[in-house]
């Protein structure tokens, strides 16, 4: 170790580096995590899955008033937003949750190094003009917004912005155009929506939440378009322009056609993210990035040069917190000599809009591609608490191998989706199969129960449809 000043050194403090870090301390490891924000959390905490939820939380809460949905409860009166406070609500928990790193990284004497972080050498970087040495680097740089060619955001202006302006605009637009409807731009679409915006979603693509299950997809395009959510699907946006303080976009079908035009308050860049990768002087430590701008690395994270790994959204693989925070736990794990295992087959992916839309696995299509495959289902409307609590959109779908029985994938489109698909996930780690789900015990009445009654399906045998 004398000639090291760490055996471990992280560079970004997002899900991965900071669990990584953390962990790599537990271990009994020399450990500093390098970040040049000026918080650590990372793009999760800072800007992106807690401030996204937080305003999701308050804006769902908001229109059950005002829209008169409480109403039907027998709960009357005008509400009235205070958007300011619903921003400070939300800052508050960023600041939350951002010390609580810092307390963490205190508590388990991993040492901050505040600055941008780059390779001199395989072994060596430089951090605001100070050179570290260590015996493993861990790169855990995470993500930014993909930008759109031709179209240039200012989140101060507050008229093109991308997911971190949309996060703080100060008043609710009239009209907000989300291009590109994926995750990020449905949840954050939905906020404004909520508030009182019209929302108009442009996506390429002839449906939106790619990736998904095609059915789970269909449906939840239908639930936002009652919801009010305007979608042009097949559409490719060409331009943007701002002219007296509003955005006129210009968009065509993404197969070729007419151009066409569009005027909007406030347009939403989100068609994805991309590996912070640049800036790190790889070269300098003989690695290089793929074509997608990632770090390459094999089964352990670790990357082709020895004593260089790396984690979460800068390596291939879906751009979620829970993957990252797996990944650094299991890297600071393989460091210290123990398996540290990620299974990339099973990583849940949840939209956080009202409702819920989850799944794990494989989709029906992809299953259909390996094998024969028995599928249930189980629609919401069924289930009685969901019933009772207006929540009957959506639906369960369990896809099992037609001959073991194994679950291969689970969707999910219901209010409290994200939380239900914890069991699939479990249940496929284990190898289980849908007569498990089925004959295990679930709690009376929750939506919980609906997960157990599309297993059922799966035989043909639901009770309650
Ligand atoms: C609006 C939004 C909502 C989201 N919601 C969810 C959600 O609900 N659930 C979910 O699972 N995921 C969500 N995500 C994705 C999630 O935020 C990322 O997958 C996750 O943060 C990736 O973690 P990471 O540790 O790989 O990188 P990041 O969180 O991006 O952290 C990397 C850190 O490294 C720092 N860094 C980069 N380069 C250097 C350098 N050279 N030197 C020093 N520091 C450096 C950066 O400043 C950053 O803080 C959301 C993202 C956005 C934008």
């Amino acid at each position: 170790m004398a000639d090291y000043d760490f055996d471990v050194l992280v560079i970004g403090a997002g899900p991965g580096g900071y669990v990584a870090a953390i962990r790599a301390a537990q271990l009994g490891l020399k450990t500093a995590c390098v970040e040049s924000r000026a918080t650590l959390g990372g793009t999760c905490l800072n800007v992106g899955c807690i401030p996204s939820k937080a305003m999701l939380h308050a804006s769902e809460l908001f229109e059950e008033a005002a829209s008169g949905k409480l109403a039907k409860l027998g709960i009357k009166g005008t509400v009235e937003l205070d958007l300011e406070t619903m921003h400070a609500q939300r800052r508050d928990a960023v600041k939350g949750l951002t010390g609580g790193i810092e307390y963490l990284f205190k508590k388990n004497k991993v040492e901050w190094l505040k600055g941008h972080a780059a390779f001199t050498s395989a072994d060596t970087v430089d951090v605001a003009g100070k050179s570290y040495r260590a015996k493993n680097i861990v790169i855990a740089t995470g993500s930014s917004v993909t930008p759109l060619p031709g179209i240039t955001v200012d989140n101060e202006a507050q008229i093109i912005v991308d997911s971190t302006g949309a996060l703080e605009l100060a008043k609710v637009p009239g009209h907000m155009v989300v291009i590109g409807g994926g995750v990020i731009g449905l949840e954050l679409g939905s906020v404004w929506k909520r508030l009182g915006a019209k929302v108009t979603v442009v996506e390429y693509l002839d449906q939106i939440l790619p990736g998904m299950d095609g059915e789970i997809r269909k449906e939840a395009n239908k639930v936002f378009k009652k919801q009010g959510i305007q979608f042009k699907l097949s559409t490719k946006v060409t331009g943007a322009e701002v002219k007296d303080g509003k955005a006129v976009l210009t968009v065509e079908p993404s197969a070729g056609g007419d151009a066409e035009t569009i005027d909007a308050d406030v347009v939403l860049v989100s068609i994805g993210r991309r590996p912070n990768t640049d800036g790190l002087a790889l070269d300098k430590a003989g690695l290089s990035v793929n074509g997608r701008g990632q770090v390459e690395i094999d089964h352990d994270f670790q990357t082709k040069v020895p004593g260089i790994w790396a984690i979460g959204d800068c390596v291939p693989g879906p751009m979620l917190a829970h993957k990252a925070e797996d990944e650094g736990i299991a890297v600071a794990e393989n460091i210290a000599g123990l398996t540290g295992i990620v299974n990339h087959e099973i990583i849940p992916s949840v939209v956080y809009t009202m409702p819920e839309i989850a799944g794990v696995g494989l989709t029906e299509e992809q299953a259909k591609e390996r094998g024969e495959i028995r599928v249930g289902k189980f629609p919401m409307m069924a289930n009685s608490r969901a019933k009772t609590n207006h929540e009957g959109d959506g639906l369960v779908k369990v896809i099992a191998d037609a001959k073991t029985d194994r679950v291969l994938g689970v969707w999910i489109i219901a209010s409290l989706g994200g939380t239900m698909i914890a069991q699939a996930a479990q249940t496929m780690e284990f190898g289980g199969t849908s007569e498990d789900i089925a004959y295990t015990c679930h709690a009376h009445p929750t939506h919980s129960e609906a997960l157990k009654e599309a297993a059922m399906a799966v035989q043909g045998k639901p009770i309650h449809i």
